[in-house]
């Protein structure tokens, strides 16, 4: 039966130790775009983010600042909203991994991973980085330290329940070799083959509950809670289940999972392998974007550089934060950004190029357009495949940098007709197709930009964004409703 197509995208779970930080507002601005485009395609979609607010680092850190840790989290978790609000981030559900839906899944999940023996009681021994909840391997440490946390980790050995990883190597490479289950961009594919095929080890998901009290009760040992990983993945299923059995039959499986590489290594073991020993199916893929310096500095609180998404939002709005952090890193790549470069963009790009186009425009029609011939010398010359293959292979950057390169036809376009000069049919002409050409911008931004292209909308009262409308010569005559500035210089 040939439905609508779905799509379904989700973020990593952000951990509540600390503030919203600018890497996960990327994530989730990406995650964002991504959802409200294949809601342009006519796709059915639905975008899960939340917290992830168990496990030691949160118990430790409540405990230091005399919190009980639901307090604590509560706080934090008020701060993403807040920050997500801002950032006009659409997402479907805004899952906490305390929300007592999700804490019966993992239950759940944990008995029937139990049941089938794919969980039992053992020991284990390693190295454990606080920092990372993490595990580390003996190949992980640099001069005997996480390299990540530049700390010692502790070497321990305690009861606990382990899940059987090992048993899952072969089926594990086996889905990603195939394509099945897909891991973007292809470098980290390769790594993630190399490390699975190093050998997979079975791992600890409990700990114990003297040591560790926040976090989920082991169904059947009181004396154990769930190791923070469970937990937090299982939420993919959790998350959208909570919508509905119905939605979660339409949804399952993800189809694009974004994350920052240094939880990749989790995302492709342990998760597949509870999904596998669960019987569900694997996500489709995920994707691995990098990470970003500040200033050509790596982000950290004892640096002092870190800029807060809050700040960012309030002092250049929404639009212009999202449309920086799409436009200035290839989605995939490590990179850099800083508050000139956003400043940078947000005047020569979004007031310059599209504002100036969008108010030119509008000021020339003097309150009204009228329906014309098109201009295939203009239209032919917005490349709408290359842009739509972009999107598909998360090149936003490209993506934005051929719709800007569209506006900038617009504008010479301007320049070239000078339609102040012209009068009647000639100049009617040329305003119809710049009105129309902005029609169809504002179909292709309104993912990335989606406050401003509202706006654009009110202005000319085009219809609401729709893919099936990108095509020239769908506007008709109209009016201008009002004239308002898009974007506001910042010197
Ligand atoms: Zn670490």
């Amino acid at each position: 039966m040939a439905g609508k197509k779905k799509f379904y995208v989700t973020t990593p779970i952000y951990y509540t130790n600390a503030s919203i930080h600018l890497g996960g507002a990327y994530t989730t601005i990406a995650a964002d775009v991504l959802s409200r485009w294949h809601k342009l395609l006519g796709e059915e979609t639905f975008f899960l983010t939340g917290t992830d607010e168990h496990g030691q680092k949160v118990q430790e850190i409540a405990e230091q600042n005399r919190r009980k840790p639901k307090e604590f989290v509560d706080k934090i978790v008020a701060e993403f909203k807040e920050a997500f609000k801002l950032l006009n981030i659409s997402e479907d559900n805004f899952i906490r991994t305390t929300d007592s839906y999700h804490e019966q899944e993992v239950k759940d999940l944990l008995n029937i991973l139990f049941k089938k023996k794919l969980i039992y009681k053992g020991f284990y021994e390693s190295y454990y980085c606080v920092g990372c909840e993490q595990y580390l391997t003996q190949s992980d440490l640099v001069d005997g330290k996480c390299p990540l946390h530049n700390r010692i980790p502790e070497l321990k050995k305690e009861e606990a329940y382990m899940f059987k990883l090992s048993t899952f190597q072969d089926k594990l490479l086996k889905a990603i070799k195939s394509g099945k289950f897909s891991i973007l961009p292809e470098v980290r594919r390769k790594e993630i083959v190399t490390f699975i095929e190093g050998g997979l080890q079975d791992i600890s998901i409990s700990r114990l509950k003297e040591k560790i009290y926040w976090g989920i009760e082991l169904p059947f040992d009181k004396n154990h809670t769930a190791w923070v990983w469970p937990d937090a993945l299982w939420n993919y299923v959790s998350g959208l289940r909570h919508a509905g059995k119905e939605n979660f039959r339409k949804f399952w499986p993800a189809d694009v999972q974004l994350m920052a590489k240094d939880i990749l290594r989790v995302h492709a073991t342990i998760w597949p392998a509870l999904l596998m020993g669960a019987g569900y199916e694997l996500p489709r893929a995920l994707f691995v974007h990098g990470y970003f310096t500040i200033n050509g500095q790596k982000m950290s609180k004892s640096l002092g550089n870190v800029i807060s998404p809050i700040y960012l939002t309030k002092k250049y709005g929404a639009d212009s934060v999202r449309y920086y952090l799409m436009r200035n890193i290839p989605f995939g790549n490590d990179g850099d950004v800083s508050e000139q470069s956003l400043k940078d963009r947000h005047n020569n790009e979004l007031a310059n190029k599209l504002g100036n186009l969008v108010s030119r425009t509008a000021g020339m029609c003097k309150g009204k357009y009228t329906k014309s011939k098109l201009d295939k010398e203009l239209t032919s010359k917005l490349k709408f495949k290359e842009i739509s293959a972009d999107m598909e292979n998360y090149e936003f950057d490209r993506a934005l940098s051929l719709i800007f390169e569209y506006i900038d036809e617009c504008n010479a376009y301007v320049q070239m007709k000078e339609p102040w000069k012209l009068e009647g049919k000639q100049k009617q002409e040329v305003l119809y197709n710049l009105v129309d050409s902005i029609r169809v911008i504002s179909i292709l931004l309104e993912s990335f930009i989606p406050g401003t292209c509202e706006k654009i909308r009110g202005q000319f009262g085009f219809e609401r964004a729709d893919f099936k409308k990108v095509k020239f010569g769908l506007t008709s005559s109209g009016k201008i409703e009002k004239s308002e500035i898009l974007f506001k210089k910042i010197e």
